[in-house]
């Protein structure tokens, strides 16, 4: 549809451009023949006179006319479309709107005197953007003017329009006349709004995803570069989700994911944004953060929040949260390595056993590095059968009788031996501890039932358990299997573990444990005493025998006569006798420590003073081949 009077190819142009000239004209003759009937009147100027006169009235009609009709062409144009159309003077900022405009937004009457009642209508948002455009077109820098912004409508929620108009402009440019129209595009733009948030979003949670926390961290450093103020990222990873996932299933995982979210979002203190970044992984951006502690009381304050448990189906459970901290300058520039820094911290609250805060530390970047080098080559050592199982003996601290052993595992990479201290807690945290657990549990049977077929009957073999081998479902069940595949009887082998297993209690560990005490598997506690073991604690597990870890042996006769450990060793024999637990005394290494802990009445000894964990031959044909034979001599060893 053409707008009569638009561009400068419209016959309205031209006819309105020879109205100016003839104007002019008109005035140039009306001043000649005033000024000559005023010197020299003559019937001839009067003449002149008069025709300019009439002439000038004809054309002020003629314009008259023309604004009238390019008006009811406006008018009827404005009837007739779908969009809302306007007209507009930029000078006395007059407005004149279609009714099918009013009608978008809803209202019946005109209300729209000029460009300030316009503008009220505006969100208060878009004002800026609207103008600039406005007045970008207006000083011919654009085209034609375009602008997207919200109107109010008359049920007093906004309508996004686009809003597409042209100047009219005077042979000096200047223009002197804008028209246009009004599309509704709300639902576009709502569809669109629909799609970034989607885009933006976490489905599961509502929370903003990884996407935005990205953009929002490189907002809030490049503000913070300006302002000189600090950000922290804390990165939050639940502890033993994949278990939950598969022992309640995707559907439980998924609740627990959302209540995790709800709960944390309701904490979020003021300055601080929650982000799911996938998974079970959460992330918090604190910005600014004001004092030196306010990232660590934050943490804190999250990690309380899974104090409290959390329902699964019928059944209540628990779960806890490792998280990292990492600051903007401090630990980075950037946000990506600031982000890696946060991970990085949170896998050091992990490695720590879980249910932990860490904050980052440049000694950590050393440790990744290094950690990474070694998990890769653990990983060959493993297909390459690098490992193998050491034994060492345990015997009756009185008789010296063989009365079982703890298989240790061993790593020969290339020509060293890579101790287990070294690289069991980088297994347990890249998660490698499973296939190498399911070794060890597979050869160590392997080795019994080989041993059985040459001597016959043999102490109890024990085997270590990582707590997170226990976050995989049906340990118990895949070594009861492994037993049986081996024809073997339940009894013949025997489960260390420590604390850290015991304090997934709610994780299922205990469950697990118990089912193989039922079966008839041992179940011993190791290194007790560096942890938190309370007795009412012990009371309520499924243990056999406690380890008195090597470090209070170390300190139990000191050369100087002070009692050491003495008093705590005594302690915990006389607790492990009233809870009819076995005791083991690991790390003994001399004679004098061996005979004080006869006297404080030690069942069990293992170390060195009766032996270093040996490869399975030696092992055999040290302790298994002539059990006899070998009793009297460890009693010798045993008895200096
Ligand atoms: P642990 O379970 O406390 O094992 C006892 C450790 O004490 C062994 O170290 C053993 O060689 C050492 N030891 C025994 N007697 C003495 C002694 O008289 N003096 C001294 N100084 N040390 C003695 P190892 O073999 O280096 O193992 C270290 C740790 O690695 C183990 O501590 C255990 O936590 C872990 N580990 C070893 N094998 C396995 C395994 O198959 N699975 C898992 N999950 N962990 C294992
Ligand atoms: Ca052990
Ligand atoms: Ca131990």
């Amino acid at each position: 549809m053409r707008i009569p009077g638009l561009g400068k190819s419209s016959t309205a142009w031209y006819r309105r451009k020879r109205r100016n000239q003839c104007f002019w004209i008109a005035i140039v003759v009306l001043l000649v023949s005033l000024a000559g009937t005023l010197f020299q009147p003559n019937r001839i100027f009067t003449v002149f006179l008069v025709l300019a006169l009439v002439c000038i009235a004809w054309l002020a009609y003629a314009e008259w006319d023309a604004h009238k009709s390019t008006r009811r062409a406006y008018d009827m144009a404005m009837l007739a479309a779908h969009d809302g159309f306007w007209e507009w003077d930029p000078i006395t900022k007059a407005l004149h709107v279609g009714t099918r405009l009013l009608e978008i937004l809803g209202y019946q009457e005109d209300f729209l005197p000029d460009t300030n009642a316009w503008l009220k209508l505006v969100h208060p948002d878009d004002v800026a953007s609207y103008n600039t455009a406005v007045s970008r077109h207006l000083k011919g820098e654009t085209a034609f003017f375009y602008c997207e912004y919200r109107v109010l409508a008359h049920d007093g929620r906004y309508r996004w329009v686009g809003s597409r108009g042209l100047a009219v402009r005077d042979h000096n440019s200047r223009a002197y006349q804008m028209v246009g129209s009004v599309t509704d595009i709300t639902e576009r733009r709502n569809h669109q709004e629909d799609m970034e948030f989607l885009a933006q979003h976490d489905a599961l949670t509502g929370l903003p995803n990884r996407l935005l926390f990205s953009q929002h961290l490189s907002d809030a450093i490049s503000q913070a570069r300006v302002t000189g103020s600090r950000i922290a990222v804390l990165f939050i990873d639940l502890d033993r989700f994949k278990n939950i996932n598969d022992t309640l299933g995707h559907r439980a995982g998924d609740q627990l994911l959302q209540v995790v979210a709800m709960r944390l979002k309701q904490q979020m203190p003021a300055g601080c944004q929650l982000y799911r970044q996938g998974g079970d992984e959460f992330i918090v951006l604190m910005n600014p953060v004001t004092e030196a502690n306010a990232a660590i009381n934050t943490a804190q304050l999250l990690k309380e929040q899974f104090t409290a448990p959390f329902s699964g189906g019928e059944t209540d459970f628990f779960t806890s949260a490792s998280i990292g901290i990492s600051l903007y300058p401090e630990d980075a520039g950037d946000g990506e390595t600031l982000l890696r820094h946060a991970d990085t911290a949170m896998y050091e609250a992990k490695g720590a056993g879980g249910n932990a805060i860490r904050s980052h530390t440049p000694m950590m970047n050393q440790r990744v590095t290094f950690r990474m080098s070694l998990e890769t080559r653990l990983r060959r050592a493993l297909q390459a059968n690098q490992l193998s199982l050491h034994f060492q003996p345990q015997v009756d601290t009185d008789s010296g009788v063989l009365l079982g052993a703890e298989a240790l595992i061993r790593w020969h990479d290339g020509e060293k031996q890579v101790p287990p201290d070294h690289f069991i807690p980088v297994a347990e945290e890249s998660g490698l501890i499973i296939p190498i657990g399911d070794w060890v549990i597979e050869q160590a049977i392997a080795q019994i039932a080989e041993w059985r077929q040459q001597f016959g009957d043999i102490p109890p073999i024990a085997i270590n358990l990582s707590a997170r081998q226990f976050w995989r479902p049906a340990l118990s069940n895949q070594i009861l299997e492994r037993l049986k595949a081996h024809h073997l009887p339940n009894h013949v082998l025997e489960v260390e573990v420590t604390e850290s297993v015991l304090l997934d209690a709610e994780g299922g560990s205990i469950e697990e444990l118990r089912q193989l005490r039922q079966a008839g598997i041992p179940i011993a506690l190791d290194d007790f005493g560096t942890g938190y073991s309370s007795l009412s604690y012990l009371q309520r597990l499924p243990i056999a025998t406690l380890k008195i870890d090597r470090s209070f042996i170390n300190n139990l006769v000191l050369d100087d006569g002070s009692p050491g450990s003495e008093p705590l060793v005594r302690a915990i024999i006389a607790m492990a006798k009233s809870l009819s637990l076995r005791i083991v005394a690991e790390g003994v290494e001399t004679v004098p420590q061996q005979r004080h802990l006869r006297t404080l009445g030690c069942d069990v000894i293992q170390g060195y003073l009766i032996s270093r964990p040996l490869p399975a031959v030696e092992f055999a044909a040290k302790f298994l081949v002539d059990r006899n034979t070998q009793t009297s001599a460890n009693k010798a060893a045993a008895q200096g």
